[in-house]
């Protein structure tokens, strides 16, 4: 197995291989783009080191034999005393994963090479600071010494000097510190800082290997969902330095707005500055567009090479360069991330270039993203003191507490409080922090800063670089523009659309999608949102490539018109028990109670004219689609009095002497009816069967709701549902009783109502007999939440607030399989009963009612097994119309 590979040797589509940086970084050496020659070792290599401690065999010889290219290549050796050549060792995994890995610049450099570069450069100055700069990051990520103690023995040089920033420390000044670092690393590491340049490349690469592990990496993982065996690539490559002069720099740049999505000049420049100075916001950056007055020539050059990327990539590029001495250096390429917004514009932008077709622009695009976008927004017209404004980073709108560090932030979240974490900059360090906030704020650094990387990434609003608040982290508070102060525990309100930080809560209104899908924007008007336009265009390309229909869970007829504005194709379930909350609650429980018939009968009577105005009211408003009308199936102690509740109720009444008998037998019945496992107990068809009554009372309000549609001049399409069948006799008792009732009402109505019956599957024994229960079933809707909670025997209502969160932090399941379908377990499942289902009746309908309806990556799994349309609530019916149709393209 080869596990080096020179730039010239990849392409960008080995990313599995050589990580995102280094195939992009080959992909740019092919286009004859200027890269700084190099080499990449693969995952391969790094997968190895991890399994077995150590470097495969071959590596060494490997590294040799391209590293002996590279110098002949460049006329130098690596650390050579007189004219040294200096490289970077970059981690680069598949996916993207900003700052979460090390990085070692400099490499090469010694006490005797630092005078060559010194001479070679013709700047004593510049030498000495790349040479204090390895020690630093060295000594950091490679020897484990606390970053700390460089920074502060940094600001002690400059106090000494009586000077605020770097650039302001001499050669000799720089010597010293060079002097102090080395102490620095023997005290820490117990070791002194290597002065061969073969063992400093040969720790870092290892040091690289090793920081796919670190608890920051595995954690980003874990939010972002990427496999923890991918091993991450190394990239060796020559430097170039963005800090020789005013004639050099380094930048960070997008070949479009990657928050709305506009072409234009987009990006970051720092002078005199080298690598991470950008990124890591520590001294404040000039806008792109400045470097045409700064630099012309490099300046032209860059826009040229941004539009060869984004024409080659077909996408948003984001790429960082250097300008050494008048010379532009590319560093990285990627596709390049972007708000949620951005992607829908830039995806129907690329569609009118000619770059890409409706079907790729699907893929440019995810439900995640709409969802995002349907968040609510603040209320301009309202009334909000506005605090300051930073650069709008990451869009949303959130409320919160400031918190000004990421141990406060977690804290506070999990006491239950919402936060909004407030910082002067983020760093990798502030992950956790991130995720248990609402929103960043942050004082400094650009749309690049880690802050705003980070946040983007993760979908959180995001403001920063708001320069007019002074963030005093110590002290927890910040002072605004004016001299008011915050508070750690003042209520904040950032907005990541416009950037603007307010004091105190300001009230939130809908989204412009949302007004879209509710009817209420006209995205054909010539004024109409730019985003709306875009949505409308994707939805449109989605609904034409989808197979897979798109139900609503609803069960009035208000969610079922929202559902129909959304999109939806009929109702795939209907709670029925959610009609008997509220003032009928009581007469269930008389119902369930009853002692006799006589009781049964009129508890029935009453709710059969309440069920029929029910069901009227939702046919009219699905008139013309299919309604499927599940019948009862409530874990019975939600209908009855709390046990407990009762019993203390009633030794109180008897204590004091009242007359407690009614109680008594009320209690009696309670104890008698109480369940251990009330999910697992009389539920579903079970109670139907066992309370004489129920099921034929709301099927005959079915039907008889149906006639009168009908009669109206309607066109109702009901089916009946029963629920938590175990096995095909069930079904057929249910199913022979029903049909009864619907021939009487269709006899006394005159009108063929076209009802048909069919059942939920959502446990197991209903999954692998799917063959037999199709003989009595029209139709199977998969119950995946019932289905998953006796799969795996989790109690639904329970595990997500015990252990799950152990369980994800231990990594047994990145994602909680309440959430997005078990593929392998629960999925194999609703697989097998799709397969016997079809094998016993070819054209059953099947579709799927459980949580997972609307869960993105569970809708391409439905549409892999073949299903015929997925169910889920209204306000997720848009997310599975795109998914749907991203999942048949
Ligand atoms: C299910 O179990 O997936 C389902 C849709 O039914 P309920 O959530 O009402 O139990
Ligand atoms: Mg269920």
């Amino acid at each position: 197995m080869k596990f080096v590979y020179d730039f010239t040797e990849g392409n960008k589509d080995l990313k599995d291989l050589l990580g995102g940086k280094g195939a992009n970084l080959a992909e740019m050496t092919n286009l004859g783009l200027p890269v700084p020659p190099g080499f990449t070792i693969t995952t391969e290599a790094c997968k190895v080191y991890l399994e077995s401690g150590r470097e495969p065999v071959a590596l060494r010889d490997e590294v040799s034999a391209h590293l002996d290219t590279l110098e002949r290549g460049m006329g130098k050796k690596l650390g050579q005393a007189d004219n040294p050549l200096l490289v970077s060792v970059r981690s680069g995994a598949k996916f993207s994963m900003p700052g979460m890995m090390d990085t070692v610049l400099n490499i090469g450099l010694s006490d005797s090479s630092v005078e060559g570069l010194a001479r070679q450069a013709g700047n004593e100055r510049f030498a000495w600071d790349s040479y204090r700069r390895l020690i630093q990051m060295f000594g950091k990520t490679v020897l484990g010494v606390e970053g700390d103690l460089f920074e502060d023995a940094l600001d002690e040089a400059k106090e000494a000097k009586g000077v605020a920033v770097d650039t302001a420390l001499d050669a000799d000044d720089l010597k010293r510190l060079v002097a102090r670092f080395k102490e620095i690393v023997r005290t820490e590491a117990g070791r002194d800082f290597p002065q061969d340049p073969r063992e400093q490349m040969d720790l870092a690469i290892k040091a690289v290997f090793d920081s796919w592990n670190t608890d920051r990496a595995k954690l980003y993982r874990r939010q972002e969902r990427i496999p923890g065996d991918l091993g991450t690539a190394v990239n060796v490559c020559s430097m170039v330095f963005g800090n020789l002069g005013d004639d050099s720099g380094t930048g960070v740049a997008f070949t479009r707005d990657p928050a709305s999505g506009h072409q234009g000049v987009y990006g970051d420049y720092l002078q005199n500055a080298q690598g991470e100075d950008v990124v890591a916001g520590i001294r404040n950056t000039v806008p792109l567009a400045e470097l045409e007055s700064i630099d012309k020539t490099s300046y032209d050059q860059l826009m040229d090479i941004m539009e060869t990327l984004e024409n080659h990539y077909r996408d948003l590029c984001d790429i960082e360069f250097t300008i050494e001495r008048g010379k532009l250096w590319m560093l990285q390429t990627r596709v390049g991330k972007r708000t949620a917004g951005a992607a829908f514009r830039i995806a129907t932008q690329l569609v009118d270039q000619g770059l890409i077709d409706e079907a790729e622009a699907l893929q440019r695009v995810t439900g995640a993203q709409l969802a995002q976008l349907m968040f609510p927004r603040f209320d301009t017209d309202a009334k909000a003191e506005q605090a300051g404004k930073g650069i709008a980073a990451s869009p949303g709108a959130a409320v919160g507490r400031a918190v000004f560090s990421s141990k406060a932030a977690v804290e506070w979240a999990a006491r239950g409080e919402k936060v909004i974490l407030v910082r002067r900059e983020t760093n990798p360090d502030d992950l956790d922090g991130m995720i248990a906030a609402e929103g960043i704020l942050t004082s400094r650094g650009g749309k690049t800063s880690h802050a705003a990387v980070v946040a983007r990434g993760m979908g959180k609003t995001c403001v920063c670089g708001a320069e007019e608040l002074e963030v005093d982290v110590k002290a927890r508070k910040m002072t605004v523009p004016g001299g008011g102060v915050v508070a750690e525990g003042d209520v904040i309100s950032i907005d990541g659309s416009s950037g603007k930080v307010y004091l105190g809560e300001v009230p939130v209104v809908p989204s412009p999608v949302v007004e879209y899908f509710e009817g209420k924007a006209d995205p054909a008007a010539a004024d109409a949102d730019e985003l709306v336009k875009a949505v409308d265009r994707i939805m449109t390309f989605a609904d034409g490539e989808r197979r897979l229909k798109v139900r609503a869970n609803a069960d009035n007829a208000e969610d079922a018109a929202r559902a129909r504005r959304f999109g939806a194709q009929g109702i795939g379930l209907c709670r029925t028990e959610h009609m008997f909350l509220g003032d009928r609650r009581e007469l269930v429980e008389r119902l369930i109670l009853a002692e006799d018939k006589q009781e049964q009968e009129d508890a029935l009577a009453q709710l059969l004219p309440l069920q029929k105005v029910d069901f009227v009211e939702l046919f009219e408003a699905m008139d013309g689609l299919p309604v499927t009308v599940r019948l009862i199936d409530p874990p019975l102690h939600e209908f009855l009095p709390d046990l407990t509740e009762l019993s203390v109720k009633v030794a109180v009444a008897e204590a004091k002497g009242e007359d407690v008998s009614d109680s008594q037998r009320l209690l009696h019945c309670v104890q008698r009816l109480h369940e251990q496992n009330p999910m697992l107990g009389l539920r579903g068809v079970r109670l139907g069967l066992v309370i004489p009554g129920l099921f034929i009372m709301q099927v005959r309000a079915i039907a008889e709701a149906a006639a009168e549609r009908r009669a109206a001049g309607g066109d109702p399409r009901a089916e009946i549902m029963i629920p938590l069948v175990g096995t095909v006799q069930e079904l057929e008792i249910v199913r022979e009783e029903a049909e009864q009732v619907i021939r009487e009402v269709q006899e006394t109505s005159g009108a063929e109502l076209g009802i048909t019956i069919g059942t939920m599957i959502e446990l197991p024994r209903a999954a692998v007999t799917a063959g037999q229960i199709a003989e009595a079933a029209e139709f199977f809707s998969f119950g995946t939440n019932d289905l998953t909670q006796t799969t795996w025997g989790f109690s639904r209502d329970d595990v997500e607030a015990s252990f799950f969160s152990q369980y994800l932090e231990k990594g047994i399941f990145g994602v909680s399989p309440f959430e997005t379908i078990d593929r392998d377990g629960v999925g194999e499942l609703v697989r097998l009963g799709v397969e016997r289902g079809r094998a016993t009746r070819p054209d059953i309908k099947l579709g799927v009612c459980g949580e997972h309806g609307g869960d993105p990556d569970s809708v391409h799994f439905f549409h892999e097994v073949g299903l015929d349309y997925v169910s889920c609530s209204p306000f997720r019916i848009p997310v599975a119309r795109l998914e749907a149709g991203r999942a048949a393209t």
